[in-house]
């Protein structure tokens, strides 16, 4: 008999979230707004820039929850006037999600490599760019910056650069809830930082926009919900959005918010038992941040392989062979610029996102994976690559 799928990172519910949903049925507060919405927002605001050992990132900083993490980044690029014509530059080794929503403006984006320590932004590709841009005469309006696989950037570096140009960045943290840079949350670097809590990430509920100030929020939550004026009747001035959570999804991350410490520390235990597991064997890297400036959620545990040392296995045969037990594995992120819908964008760079997808794989990470399935994954990987 087939053994249960493995998934590479699946919904994990807290326990509370039924009360919460149930308490919103109750109060028959279905639609958008709401109690659930605005505990929901407070949650991650106590959790993300108040309870960092340097006291999170800003102050007077403020949350808005949406419909998604896409929705959050959409509403950052209006917000720093974001228009047709404009250029924003990306770090092209990404999820689509990152780019899009320059693309739902008009805008172009501008893909850049990334480096070797962080999966993230290259600095030196970055620069460049900016500069050549400038030179063929249009400056971009904003830079993101994204924490894949919930590994920091390098922060530091690359907010020089955008004050140098005086140009904003915009941080997607859609995988980073929970990763810190120099002890400070992720998510609170930018002008603006996004959220998502889709089905694989490390809770599950809509996204989030992590704002400036208290007025800044207002702003989005403005957008969200139909750019309605002041007044007794409907009155609009400016193009809205429909991007608001419903206060019965917030419920769903109420709940998981009591619970987030736990499901950090389970996808990092379970970083670490790859480690364990790879130590072993020839030619298998697991990434891991290089020094204590960083500090990563692992949401999805990365391993990188050389086939010259395996006698052959890459990562697409490790991946099929894991299919063989019903083991869900996924290649890294496809870079942007080597994507059909973005192949004419400009691109700078030197290969190296390239690289991270021709040799990288996602390994199952969920914080809900059991001794039993953790077994699993151990015996199949062995058999692979020492033939046990
Ligand atoms: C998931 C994700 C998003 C988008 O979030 P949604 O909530 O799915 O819209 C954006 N950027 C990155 C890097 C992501 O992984």
């Amino acid at each position: 008999m087939k053994k249960p799928r493995i998934l590479l990172s699946s919904p994990h519910m807290g326990g509370t979230e039924q009360d919460f949903i149930n308490r919103a049925f109750k109060e028959n507060w279905i639609a958008p707004l709401g109690p659930n919405v605005n505990g929901f927002e407070e949650d991650i605001k106590n959790y993300i820039l108040n309870s960092f050992p340097s006291g999170g990132g800003r102050e007077g900083g403020a949350i808005a929850t949406l419909s998604s993490g896409t929705a959050a980044l959409h509403l950052a690029l209006i917000q720093l006037g974001v228009q047709a014509g404009d250029e924003v530059l990306c770090q092209s080794f990404t999820f689509v999600a990152s780019v899009n929503p320059i693309t739902y403006l008009g805008a172009t984006p501008v893909l850049i490599d990334s480096e070797k320590d962080t999966l993230n932004l290259c600095s030196v590709q970055l620069k460049k760019a900016i500069k050549d841009r400038i030179a063929k005469g249009k400056k971009p309006k904003v830079i993101i910056a994204v924490h894949l696989y919930g590994i920091p950037y390098k922060v530091d570096e690359i907010n020089a650069i955008a004050s140098e140009f005086d140009i904003l960045v915009i941080e997607d943290s859609a995988e980073a809830l929970g990763s810190t840079y120099k002890g400070k949350a992720c998510g609170t670097f930018g002008t603006f930082g996004i959220l998502s809590f889709n089905s694989n990430k490390i809770i599950t509920s809509g996204g989030a926009l992590v704002c400036l100030s208290e007025e800044i929020n207002q702003q989005t939550i403005f957008y969200a919900t139909q750019a309605r004026d002041n007044g007794p009747h409907y009155q609009h001035s400016k193009i809205g959005y429909n991007y608001c959570l419903s206060n019965v999804s917030a419920g769903i991350g109420r709940g998981q918010m009591q619970v987030i410490t736990k499901r950090v520390a389970a996808r990092r235990a379970m970083h670490e038992f790859y480690i364990d597991l790879f130590a072993g064997i020839d030619g298998v890297t697991v990434f891991k941040v290089t020094n204590d400036d960083y500090y990563s959620n692992y949401w999805l545990s990365v391993i990188f392989i050389d086939e010259n040392k395996t006698g052959g296995i890459n990562r697409e045969k490790l991946r099929l062979y894991l299919e063989t037990y019903n083991i869900e594995s996924r290649p890294l992120w496809k870079p942007m610029h080597l994507q059909p819908v973005y192949k004419d964008a400009p691109f700078y760079g030197t290969g190296v996102a390239e690289g991270f997808f021709k040799t990288g794989l996602c390994l199952p990470s969920g914080s809900n994976l059991t001794e039993v399935e953790k077994g699993r994954i151990e015996k199949a990987v062995k058999d692979c690559f020492l033939g046990l």
